[in-house]
């Protein structure tokens, strides 16, 4: 087939916070503590992150 569309953002990579991970942008879980925005591979990930207690609590509302 062609390989006219091989740039499309939705194949951005992002980094995972917590295992470094390189994982496509649409399966990640992006989670925003107040104005900074993080990155994780998965809710597991996200859940250990929280865990480690490096931010107390994210709140939004
Ligand atoms: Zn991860």
């Amino acid at each position: 087939m062609a390989e006219l569309l091989d740039s499309t953002p939705e194949k951005a990579m992002i980094s995972c916070e917590v295992c470094l991970r390189e994982v496509p942008f649409d399966q990640s879980s992006v989670v925003e503590v107040e104005d900074y925005v993080m990155y994780f591979c998965g809710l597991e990930c996200y859940q250990a992150w929280r865990r480690a207690g490096k931010v107390a609590e994210v709140e939004t509302k």
